[in-house]
């Protein structure tokens, strides 16, 4: 069995759903799950309806409505021209809008937008976008059944980021979904919708449908989770920074959410950790070029069995616009607890540190921007003296094997050689090797690394 996710673009017009069912076709054997997200940006705009509503804006949400209801009859018109499907994928379409309606009118007459509400409007996405692939795909000769989402996913009633209740939903998975596998059909499954025990629409959080994907993986026991999209898979660096980047084409989970931290644009490491926990392996594939293997991310645990590559580093990540933070003070020579009184500020403020480094009389620290700056120079004041600086960028190069091969430090500062580093942090998880750097300097020093240690003339070596 495959599990296989697809993005809300591979779904968007009669091309895109001819290439999707070329490739399920050519996996039929392998007994295919489907799941899919909301088409295009159509969750972004159920976002757009609840803050209209927030704002006490009802004919403002109603217009949104309309615009998603034009966009999916405009996606369906494009893909089922007539017969039986097309007035089906209508009356799902109408029957969803309804639905939509219904509610805005609602939370209209309540004057109120409760968690519960977000959840019911927010999931309307892949409920009408699950239902009407099924119908797309069936109209390209596969047998399919729309599978709800809220009778397989159980979840806690943590409304906009519910927790899946893990055993549950297996075993409504395995309920739900073996009996159409059974019969020969491919299930088509809504990501990031789920309902708690008590029935209540829940939904996963932001980008959850790659959770739903992984759960089923793992309910299933599936021999692979494949994540569809229009990308070659996860990449040796941005590509809008560095032209030739590559797809990667191994990579340990640990590189994975190491990347996803370091601000590569990769899987979100928490959807994909229960398969990756049950063993599943996981490939990104790019639907526009199906026969490329896209990246495979196995259990860092097998790391020893299965090579990264050839190479040291994976991936060269980085992040712009971060604050770097310098703690000074001659008191601490020699003192204890003065770290735990610096950190402290920063829990207060709940302010989350990323880089550390330490000296004796010294601690920096990198951070995302935060409106509590002048707050946090206020409070470290008392203790020591506080150096800001804003507009510096982090530079990681990303390696299940950086700690066992010789060389790779000298290698990155070579490549650096005329850029001016202001902090290095290297060997707490021991799979990067992060630099601070102005951030001007940021896509020179990621086309350097990358080309010093990810280029694909450094193949093999
Ligand atoms: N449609 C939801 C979102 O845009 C979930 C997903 O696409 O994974 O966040
Ligand atoms: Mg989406």
């Amino acid at each position: 069995m495959i599990v296989m996710k697809f993005g809300g673009t591979s779904v968007k017009d009669a091309e895109a759903v001819d290439r999707v069912a070329g490739i399920l076709a050519g996996r039929i054997d392998e007994r295919p799950v489907v799941v899919v997200s909301a088409f295009g940006d159509t969750t972004d705009a159920l976002e757009g309806i609840l803050s209209a509503l927030d704002r006490g804006d009802a004919g403002g949400a109603r217009a949104v409505a309309g615009e998603i209801g034009r966009g999916h009859a405009d996606v369906v018109g494009r893909i089922l021209t007539a017969g039986p499907a097309a007035t089906e994928a209508r009356d799902v379409l109408e029957g969803a809008l309804e639905r939509l309606r219904r509610l805005i009118d609602g939370m209209e007459c309540l004057g109120e937008v409760s968690a519960r509400s977000r959840d019911a409007v927010l999931a309307s996405g892949e409920m009408l976008s699950a239902p009407l692939l099924a119908l797309f795909l069936s109209s390209r000769g596969l047998k399919t059944r729309a599978a709800d989402p809220r009778f397989i996913v159980a979840t806690d009633e943590d409304h906009g980021r519910a927790a899946p209740l893990v055993d549950e939903t297996a075993t409504r998975a395995r309920s739900v979904l073996l009996p159409m596998i059974g019969a020969g059909a491919i299930p088509v499954v809504g990501g990031y919708v789920g309902a708690s025990i008590r029935g209540v629409v829940t939904t996963l959080g932001r980008g959850g449908s790659d959770l739903t994907a992984s759960l089923l993986a793992k309910a299933l026991g599936a021999d692979t989770l494949e994540y569809w999209k229009d990308v070659d898979g996860i990449l040796t660096a941005d590509p809008q920074l560095v032209p030739d980047a590559r797809p990667v084409p191994r990579l340990s989970f640990r590189e994975a959410a190491e990347l996803a931290f370091l601000g590569a644009r990769v899987l979100h490491p928490a959807s994909i950790q229960p398969a990756v926990e049950a063993g599943i392996p996981v490939r990104v594939r790019n639907s526009y070029k199906p026969t490329n293997p896209g990246t495979l991310i196995f259990d860092s645990s097998a790391a020893g069995r299965i090579s990264t590559a050839d190479r040291a580093v994976s991936s060269v990540a980085c992040k712009r616009d971060q604050v770097l933070v310098n703690v000074y003070s001659t008191r601490m020579l020699g003192a204890r607890g003065f770290l735990r009184r610096v950190f402290e500020v920063f829990d207060r403020l709940a302010i989350s540190v990323d880089h550390i480094a330490t000296s004796e009389v010294n601690v920096t620290v990198t951070m995302a921007p935060t409106d509590r700056v002048e707050q946090l120079k206020a409070e470290l004041g008392a203790v020591a003296e506080i150096g800001v600086t804003t507009d510096v960028g982090v530079v990681s190069v990303v390696g299940e094997s950086l700690p066992s091969t010789p060389g790779v430090a000298a290698r990155v500062f070579g490549a650096l050689s005329d850029i001016n580093v202001r902090l290095v942090t290297y060997g707490g998880s021991g799979v990067n090797l992060s630099l601070v750097v102005a951030d001007r300097d940021v896509p020179l020093a990621v086309r350097r690394l990358h080309a010093e240690l990810c280029a694909a003339s450094d193949e093999g070596t």
